[in-house]
């Protein structure tokens, strides 16, 4: 399937929608997600039109790739959850319950998380 422009997040990146940032650079944003599950609960995403991790994988630049991983340092650090922890969590496609089609990383922290999965 395509990569749908008009998704919430493709718009984020072009400053049709605002957000909260919390750190950017020139291949991620980071911001704050708009429903937090946590008292940390940051969202960062590609700048590339990527829908997913399984897309990024295939046809991202490694520099691209580097910035990705990168920015969960930091944005931990900026939200000093690096010492007490975190959860990462990214879904890809239907089974996941993937709301925006566009890759992000959910950051988590602040709190002593649930299981892993609750269903
Ligand atoms: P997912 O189910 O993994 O696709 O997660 C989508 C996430 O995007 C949810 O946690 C939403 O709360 C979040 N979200 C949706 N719209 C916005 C928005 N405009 N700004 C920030 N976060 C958003």
């Amino acid at each position: 399937m395509a990569y749908d422009r008009e998704n919430i997040f493709a718009k984020i990146l072009r400053g049709e929608i605002p957000c909260e940032i919390v750190h950017e650079d020139d291949h991620v944003l980071a911001f704050e997600d708009i429903n937090p599950q946590a008292p940390v609960h940051v969202l960062i995403i590609p700048k590339g039109a990527y829908e997913n991790m399984t897309e990024f994988a295939k046809k991202a630049s490694a520099e691209a790739k580097t910035a990705f991983i990168e920015a969960v340092g930091t944005v931990v650090n900026l939200k000093r959850i690096d010492k007490t922890g975190y959860r990462t969590i990214i879904n890809n496609g239907e089974d996941s319950l993937q709301e925006v089609p566009h890759l992000h990383v959910h950051v988590l922290g602040g709190r002593r998380l649930g299981a892993l999965l609750s269903t």
